[in-house]
Order: C-alpha cells, then structure tokens, then sequence
C-alpha cells in the first residue's frame, strides 16, 4: 500500500469513528428537479440516519427546501423570484419541510426539533451560546435537531443565502467530528465533470490550498453546477474547528451508511491539527466583519507569527465600526489574512494608524490599549 493509500485508509477510519455527525441536505436533492418534496428519497435519507443513531452516534440535519417547498405551495411558478415572494415561499414551506421530516423519524420512533437560525443569532455570542445549549440539550435528549436559516425575516445583506455556511457554522458550534455536505454531484473533481470526459474525482484533501480553491472557482469552475465554492469554504470552515468533511452524492443508495462505515465515498477533507478554539471561531465564522485595515509587511509577519496588531503596522482603514466590532486585517497585497475584534472605533484607528502607543493619548485624547487588536481576540486565516 503506497503511504498516499494508507492515509487515506487512516482517515476513512476516522470517519468511521465519527460520533458527532452533521449532514446538510440541499434543494436540489429534495426535489430532485420537480417542483414537490421527494418524500421517498427523504424517507430513505432519514431511515440511514435512524440507524447511525441506533449504532450510539449524534446527528443534526441541516436542510434546505422551504423555498422550493413553498414555491409549489403558493404556485409562484418558476421564474425568478422577488425577496419577499421568497420570504413567502420559505414561510409557507418551512411547515411542509418540517411534516416531511417529521413523519419520516416518527416512523422509526424518532423526534425532531426545528432550528432556524440568523447570521445575527451567531454574531451574538450570548445568542450564539444559547443556539449551542439548545443543539446540545436536543441531542443529550435523542432527538434530531433540523436546522434551515431563518428565511422570513432575514433581509438578503446579512443572510448565509446558503445552508453550507450555516451547516460548518453549526458543526463549529457543537464540536462536530464530521460534516456530510449531500449533492447533486459525486465530490471535488480536477476539472468540470460536465465539460470534461477524462476529469477525475479528488478522494481525499488534506489541505485547502489556493490550488484546490482554483479547482472549484477558476475558469471552466464547477461553481453553477453545485455549488462547489461555498462547500469548499465550508470544509474549510468545519477543518478549522476539528472537523472532517466529506463531500458526496445524496442520489446514491446507502450514502450516508456507506460514509459512516468509512467506505470512501466523494471527497473527504482531513481537519487541520491545530484547529481553533470555539471563542476563535466565533471570531473568525460568526461575526460579520465590520470593515477593513490594511497591514505593511512588517505587520502582516507579526500577525502571521501569532503576535498582536498595533497601530504602527496599520496602512489604511475602511469601513465604519465602534469599537469591539470585528475586521478583516489584509495582506500589503490585499488578500485577508486574520480576523479580530478591534480595540479602537474606524474613526480612531484612522487617526492612530502609523503611530506608536505612545503617541494615542496626543493624538486622541485618551490613552486606550496599546494593541489595536490583542492576540486574544485575533484569528489567523491562512496558513
Ligand atoms: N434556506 C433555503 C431554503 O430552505 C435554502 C438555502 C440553500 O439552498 O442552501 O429554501
């Protein structure tokens, strides 16, 4: 066995061992093209899940189709559909979403719980904690949380606008061990399955790189046809919390028995070694970023080296933010490179910047942190 085989072997074992299990559903599945729920495939899917519960593991599902569901409902048709007419459809389908899971759990004696979050219910950490205590409880008590964004009332600026997102942000959230993003389409491949014969299907990601990020975004992408970028930025995501991927094909039978019996299946995405802690993650996924500083150099390596941002280090400042909000702190070159939470408001920060600490108190009047943000409150992003 070359070490290549043997690595993938070991981390198919680990999937095998996974207890705390994430499996988000997409549209496309549920519907399978029709404009109706597939309850049969539902059934099915649910049945699977019935029996990793039974074999002592923890599942959450985080689905999508209340607006596909509600579509039919209010017969909208299949055109383009106004914000609110979605807010709509998502409020008419989320109950018929809801009644298909439902029956298909209570007929292997199992309940379920419904979740919908907000991007603003994790940008809170106190509402961000309680969403954890509540997927905690359900899942001490053996029922099957069902997590969909909360559609209705949010506006388009700050919705996930997918469930992939929210699915790592949940397993972040609960510490899961692995996360199943089901598609349409078999896994990561090395070019466009539909324009290329010869393309081949990746079996194993140990690391995201800018490589494996081109594979799904560059030109002849696979970004139409499934979504690939937001589920690499979700395995990425879920990497950094400790959490393995795998990305597969929710049309094949037994999917989700065969992933959870460690027989591979699409792509599996290792987790990283160092993953973050649960506040960092907060941090780095749950916030929105309130605007942007720019680093020099010398401010760049520093943070790259796990120390604390000054001001000295600071080129420019964009965006409107009090203090306490977070920001994205970029490269010379204007790639991201952290995420913290900013000690100073943008109005301060642009009169600080370039100076020494102890240059604050002239310049502002007070004398504040030293740090513009503390390496506490700071999350690098790349490696
Ligand atoms: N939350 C949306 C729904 O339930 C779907 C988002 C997605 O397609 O990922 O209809």
């Amino acid at each position: 066995m070359s070490r290549h085989e043997s690595n993938a072997a070991a981390a198919w074992q680990r999937v095998a061992q996974a207890r705390r299990v994430i499996i988000k559903i997409g549209s496309q599945l549920l519907t399978a093209g029709q404009d109706h729920l597939q309850r049969d495939w539902i059934g099915r899917r649910c049945r699977e899940v019935c029996l990793a519960l039974a074999a002592g593991r923890q599942a959450v599902i985080v689905t999508s189709g209340a607006i596909a569901a509600g579509t039919a409902r209010l017969h909208l048709g299949r055109k383009p559909l106004l914000l609110r007419e979605k807010q709509a459809a998502a409020a008419a389908g989320q109950g018929v979403l809801m009644q298909c899971y439902e029956e298909a759990f209570i007929a292997h004696d199992r309940s379920v719980a419904q979740i919908l979050l907000t991007r603003e219910d994790v940008a809170h950490r106190r509402r961000y904690l309680n969403a954890r205590d509540t997927l905690e409880t359900l899942l001490t008590l053996g029922l099957v949380p069902i997590v969909n964004e909360n559609d209705t009332v949010v506006v388009e600026e700050i919705c996930f606008g997918e469930n992939d997102t929210l699915a790592a942000l949940v397993a972040g959230l609960i510490d899961a061990d692995l996360l199943i993003l089901l598609s349409d389409i078999d896994g990561l491949y090395d070019h466009d399955p539909h324009q290329h014969d010869q393309a081949q299907l990746i079996p194993l990601v140990s690391h995201i790189t800018a490589d494996i990020e081109r594979l799904a975004g560059g030109s002849g992408s696979q970004v139409g046809s499934g979504g690939m970028v937001t589920k690499l930025q979700a395995a990425r995501m879920a990497a950094r919390s400790g959490c393995m991927t795998v990305i597969a094909n929710g049309f094949c039978e037994a999917v989700i028995p065969r992933i959870l019996a460690g027989q591979p299946t699409g792509t599996l995405f290792l987790s990283e070694d160092d993953a973050i802690s649960s506040r960092k993650r907060w941090i780095a996924h749950g916030l929105r970023s309130g605007g942007d500083v720019e680093l020099d150099d010398g401010a760049a390596a520093a943070l790259l080296g796990g120390r604390s941002l000054l001001a000295k280090g600071i080129r420019r400042v964009q965006g409107h933010f009090d203090r306490g909000a977070a920001v994205r702190c970029l490269s010379p070159q204007g790639e991201p490179l952290a995420r913290g939470l900013v000690n100073y408001s943008a109005d301060e920060l642009r009169r600080i910047a370039g100076h020494h600490s102890s240059e604050f108190e002239a310049i502002l009047g007070f004398r504040g942190d030293d740090e513009v943000i503390h390496r506490d409150n700071l999350v690098v992003l790349t490696t």
